[in-house]
């Protein structure tokens, strides 16, 4: 039996820009264009800590929403960028978190462009109006 996923552009990059203290850039092999700041990419981070995935509370941060109580935060930077395999990046953060493997799948999902905004919000309200 094959399935067939193709309801979405192959996440495929075809030019990446890292920039340790701006972050990353992503030319995709489909023409489009996905542009990440740091503090998106680190609230973003697909980590099962960060996603509470084994059933602890998400500890998810939030470097890109204002502050309640504003303390001091180290600015946050990319310590290092190493590629896992041929499908993903791992990124080192200067906060001592380095668990996130960023899959090109992953961050073709998070874009955060209108368009994709636009896309994923229209997909959300589908896959919720189908639970009514
Ligand atoms: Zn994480
Ligand atoms: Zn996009």
């Amino acid at each position: 039996m094959q399935e067939q996923i193709q309801d979405r552009a192959i996440a495929d990059p075809e030019h990446i820009a890292i920039s340790k203290s701006t972050g990353i850039k992503i030319d995709w092999r489909d023409g489009h264009h996905s542009d990440y700041s740091l503090a998106y990419l680190r609230d973003e981070c697909p980590c099962a800590t960060c996603t509470g995935a084994h059933g602890t509370d998400p500890q998810k941060s939030n470097y890109s929403k204002p502050e309640l109580f504003p303390m001091y935060k180290p600015t946050l930077r990319m310590e290092s960028v190493e590629p896992v395999g041929q499908y993903a990046v791992r990124i080192f953060w200067n906060d001592g978190h380095s668990t996130g493997i960023y899959s090109f799948d992953h961050l073709r999902r998070i874009c955060p462009c209108e368009e994709c905004k636009a896309l994923a919000q229209s997909k959300l309200q589908r896959e919720s109006g189908a639970f009514k």
